[in-house]
């Protein structure tokens, strides 16, 4: 099954992306797991998106969907795949379209984890994490039972600048005005599959399951 995995900030992606891979087998590729691999393995397209990374400089379209089409071309995701975090542009997805065309297969689904802004907020701005240890918390749904201590060591706990009201506020919008176009093209070509995110994750999972099965038969 190939599959594009979307969601907010917030919205617990990455967590689901690794339940639905290792329930569904097929490789879980993220944009920055797939830039990791192609700096590692030394790839041209890997060298060049390390120039523009090293100068703080967004790696451009070109270089982004060239090293996602050596990705999917690799053994592993002959099978299919999901892919999370690309793509974020109606460009990039008319590329990753004709990539796989030249592969000879096509998107099976894009799922869209969905969650009301309010409760984005609430989720992120009430996350604490421990200065010592890392330890993540979050001040309604998990609480450290030492206050404002690490449970775990003692340390202090804190807001990160990235969970403050006003820079996730920012970062919600940025999120929904780059992807709302991308929601449209994609329920054009009728494989967009929303889901509820206002779940335990284990709910949002098994709801995804049987919406791919219900969709398959
Ligand atoms: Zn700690």
């Amino acid at each position: 099954m190939r599959i594009v995995l979307m969601g907010p900030p917030g919205a617990g992606k990455g967590t689901q992306a690794e339940l639905l891979t290792s329930e569904l087998n097929i490789p879980h590729i993220s944009t920055g797991d797939m830039f990791r691999k192609a700096l590692r393995e030394g790839t041209p397209l890997g060298m060049e998106a390390k120039e523009y990374m090293d100068k703080g400089q967004l790696v451009p379209d070109h270089v982004t969907v060239g090293i996602v089409k050596e990705r999917l071309a690799q053994d592993d995701c002959q099978q299919g795949f999901l892919l999370d975090g690309f793509p974020r542009t109606v460009a990039q997805a008319d590329a990753l379209e004709q990539t796989l065309k030249e592969l000879g297969v096509k998107l099976d689904y894009v799922i869209n984890i969905v969650v009301k802004r309010e409760d984005l907020l609430e989720r992120l701005t009430g996350r604490r994490v421990c200065k010592a240890c890392g330890a993540t918390y979050h001040i309604k749904y998990n609480p450290s039972e030492k206050g404002d201590r690490c449970q775990n060591c003692g340390g202090e706990l804190y807001q990160r600048s990235d969970d403050t009201e006003a820079t996730v506020a920012n970062r919600l919008d940025v999120y929904g005005q780059q992807t709302a176009p991308l929601i449209a093209y994609y329920q054009k070509k009728d494989i967009l599959l929303d889901v509820d995110g206002n779940n335990a994750v284990q709910e949002v999972t098994k709801n995804i399951l049987q919406l791919l099965r219900k969709e398959q038969i």
